[in-house]
Order: structure tokens, then C-alpha cells, then sequence
């Protein structure tokens, strides 16, 4: 890797130290106290200066003295973020939710729906990347492309404020332009690359073809899609990027962020992030998948028991990189693609994982049906042609109980049965 022109020391070493090691590595005791502390404060800010959450806590007779913890939160219902367009069309712009004077506002951002997103004039770094983008590698020095859009949504934003507050330098590129891209990178030295994995992919590919040579990149913060296993080991292992994500939304700014163990995201200490039920918000325990649904200590725009719609699983298991939050394994797919099944939450990619080890399988169906007050479940798959029943049974039923934590049925049927287009998991169930 060439050295030429970095302002970065040799030595500089990506996968150690913290952005605040207090914070970070405080105990589990303390971060209880603290998070208490900032969601009591928070309550009662936008108690006074937010009219959508006061009316929120109003509708279920709760008073700010109700919710002085953590564990006080579940009893607000989640406001889904689908519900948050009418909400605002009903009280624009915000829907009550920003606690700032319109004149005090330095940025809104305008994401599908739509849901506009207030940033105050006066505010520190309520996004929180620094921590993510430290965690990830970027140090003091680093010269960063930001590929991410800069009109309308926050990320490229959100992204330049974290990088500067490390003191990176931050070439604007936004997406698009390989040409220019690759260009830049070369000439101006770029160490550091934000945005989403394909396009990076896309880059690399770019400077080959064209026979530019290798690109100085060190590091790199993806996001806005999945990050395969097989892809990260690409960019580490083929190009000796230093690969990591984070998990955020336009309404939250970022949550949840890897760590050099890339195992699972940290939840950061001024979030709050429930695994909860998507049909009752009820909170679940530690490592069940269900909704994510954050409280983010914005003072600003206060989001409290958000639901992001987006499924998870958080383990509280120690990491070796010493940071002692949570840690949120990956993303598991939308909320509104679950069914219940037996009282556990399956999902289309639940149901791809058991197919997808057997390559006997030609076109599948997860079946649901009830009886008697029970559930049931049952994978119909069509076989390749020439392939037995065999090549599923009985071994396909052991699968599903693996992967899906409950007992179901393989049935093996005639090529063609299932509809052109079907939906993964048929949920057949009246409730009558
Ligand atoms: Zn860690």
C-alpha cells in the first residue's frame, strides 16, 4: 500500500482505542443511571416544547412523571414510523415533534413518505457518527469521499459532521460518476470511503478495468443496503479496506455501529433500543428477534419509542473490544413481512435460509394454516427435475426447527403447483 502523500502516520492503528472510552466502556450499572437520567430530562423537554408527544402520553394518560427509566418507556405505545406522513400532514411540518422555533432551524431533509426532518442551527452532533466512523476506523487525517446523496435525505450530512468532528477531510463527491470518483481518489490521495457497499464495489472495479492501479483506500463506512459476508471479505481481504457499518435512520441519525470484532452494532449510549413485538410493542427479551423501536436523546426532535419497522435480535454478551453496550445483530428484515407462527415471528428470509441449503428445490411455499386452535406450518417445495423426495426429507424438517425455532412440515409437491409470483409465506389462517 503506497505511502505517498498521507498525512496519516504509518502506525496509526484502525481497530484500537475509543471516540470517548468512558462512555463507551461504562459499566452496565452506570449506564443505566445515565440513560434514566437523559430520558427523564428528555420526557419532560418535550413535554413543554413538543404538543405531538405531549398529545402521545396525553391519549394514554400518562403524565411526564411517568416515564423517569428506561424500563418506564414500554408503557407509551410505539409510533410506527408509517403512521409518521398523516401525523405530520395533521400538524405540519412536524407533527408536533420538533421542539425548536422555525427561524432556529439550520436544515430540513425531506425523506419518502413524505416525513420531514427538522435540524436546529444550534446543535451539537445529535447523529452521532463520529463514534460510529471512529469505531470503524477513520481517524484524525484521513481524506474521506462522501458518495452518499446530498440533497433531500440527511446521510451524506449526517456522515460529513462526524467525519470533521474527527478531524477528517471530507471530498463531497456524492453518488454517481465512477470516472470523477476514481480520479479524485488518486489524486487527493482519499483514504477513506462513506457510502453504500456496491458502489464501493463498483469503484474498485472501475480503477481496475481501466488499469488505474490500486486505490490508496484504507477504510470505509457502508450503508443504505446489506453488507454481505462474502462482499466485506472482498473489500478486506482483496483490498485491504477496513470494512464497517452502522445502523440509522433519517428520523434517529445513527443508533447502532460495528466495532473491529464486526460482530453485531453497539447500541450507542444516547439511544434506547427495544426489541419489541411489532403488533403490541410490548418489549421482548434478550434475543428474540422483533421491531426495532429507539428513543434518541435529541433535544431537538425528540424521537420516543420510534418503530422503525425494521426486525433485529440484541444480545447483552460481552465484546473483546471492551465497549460494554449492547450489541444489535444485524438486520433481519421489515416488520411488515412477519407472521406469527405458534407464537414465534418468522420472515421470508427465516424461510430462504432453510431452502437455500438445499439446492434440490426448485420453487417453495411456507404454508400457514390452523386447526383446532393450533398453527401449523408447512414448506411445500417443488424439486428440481430427477431430484427424490429424499433430497428434502426428512432432513428439511430438522432445518426449520433450527432456523425457525419451531416445529413444521415439509410436503413435497408436483411441479407447478405453486402460483407464478407467490408470496413466500402464505398465511391461510381465518380467525373466526
Ligand atoms: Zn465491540
Amino acid at each position: 500500500m503506497s505511502a505517498k502523500a498521507s498525512v496519516l502516520p504509518t502506525s496509526v492503528d484502525r481497530r484500537k482505542g475509543y471516540y470517548d472510552r468512558k462512555r463507551e466502556t461504562m459499566s452496565r450499572a452506570r449506564r443505566r443511571t445515565y440513560q434514566d437520567a437523559w430520558v427523564r430530562a428528555l420526557v419532560l423537554h418535550a413535554w413543554r416544547r413538543a404538543p405531538g408527544l405531549r398529545r402521545r402520553l396525553e391519549a394514554t394518560g400518562l403524565r411526564p412523571a411517568d416515564l423517569r427509566t428506561v424500563a418506564d418507556l414500554a408503557r407509551l405505545p410505539v409510533i410506527k414510523k408509517a403512521a409518521m406522513p398523516d401525523l405530520q400532514r395533521a400538524d405540519p411540518p412536524f407533527g408536533g415533534f420538533s421542539t425548536v422555533l422555525p427561524r432556529d432551524l439550520h436544515w430540513v431533509f425531506v425523506s419518502p413518505g413524505p416525513i420531514y426532518e427538522p435540524f436546529a442551527r444550534r446543535e451539537g452532533s445529535p447523529w452521532r457518527a463520529e463514534v460510529a466512523c471512529f469505531a470503524g476506523g477513520f481517524r484524525s487525517g484521513d481524506v474521506v469521499v462522501n458518495t452518499f446523496l446530498y440533497h433531500l435525505t440527511p446521510a451524506a450530512h449526517l456522515l460529513d459532521r462526524g467525519l470533521a468532528l474527527l478531524g477528517c477531510t471530507v471530498v463531497p463527491t456524492g453518488p454517481g460518476n465512477a470516472e470523477v470518483q476514481v480520479r479524485t481518489m488518486l489524486d487527493l490521495h482519499v483514504t477513506g470511503y462513506v457510502g453504500t457497499p456496491s458502489f464501493l464495489l463498483t469503484l474498485l472495479r472501475h480503477a481496475e478495468e481501466r488499469g488505474l492501479g490500486r486505490l490508496p483506500l484504507e477504510v470505509a463506512q457502508v450503508g443504505a443496503e446489506a453488507l454481505p459476508p462474502s462482499l466485506r471479505r472482498t473489500f478486506e481481504e482483496q483490498y485491504g479496506i477496513l470494512t464497517r457499518q452502522s445502523f440509522g435512520t433519517a428520523d434517529l441519525g445513527i443508533v447502532a455501529y460495528e466495532c473491529r470484532e464486526a460482530d453485531g452494532m453497539h447500541v450507542m449510549e444516547d439511544a434506547v433500543l427495544e426489541i419489541c413485538d411489532p403488533q403490541t410493542g410490548a418489549p421482548l427479551p434478550a434475543g428474540a428477534i422483533g421491531e426495532i423501536v429507539c428513543t434518541v436523546n435529541h433535544r431537538a426532535y425528540p424521537m420516543v419509542r420510534f418503530g422503525t419497522g425494521d426486525l433485529s435480535v440484541v444480545t447483552e454478551a460481552p465484546c473483546p473490544c471492551g465497549r460494554t453496550s449492547p450489541r444489535m445483530l444485524g438486520w433481519r428484515g421489515r416488520a411488515d413481512e412477519v407472521t406469527k407462527v405458534r407464537g414465534m415471528f418468522i420472515h421470508p428470509r427465516q424461510a430462504d435460509e432453510v431452502v437455500g441449503r438445499y439446492p434440490a428445490v426448485a420453487r417453495y411455499q411456507v404454508v400457514v394454516t390452523r386447526a383446532d386452535h393450533q398453527d401449523a406450518l408447512t414448506v411445500d417445495v417443488e424439486l428440481r427435475q430427477g431430484e427424490p423426495a429424499a433430497a428434502v426429507l426428512p432432513g428439511m424438517v430438522g432445518t426449520i426447527r433450527d432456523v425457525m425455532k419451531l416445529r413444521g412440515g415439509v410436503r413435497v409437491v408436483p411441479a407447478g403447483t405453486i402460483p407464478e409470483g407467490a408470496k413466500k409465506i402464505d398465511d391461510r389462517r381465518t380467525w373466526d
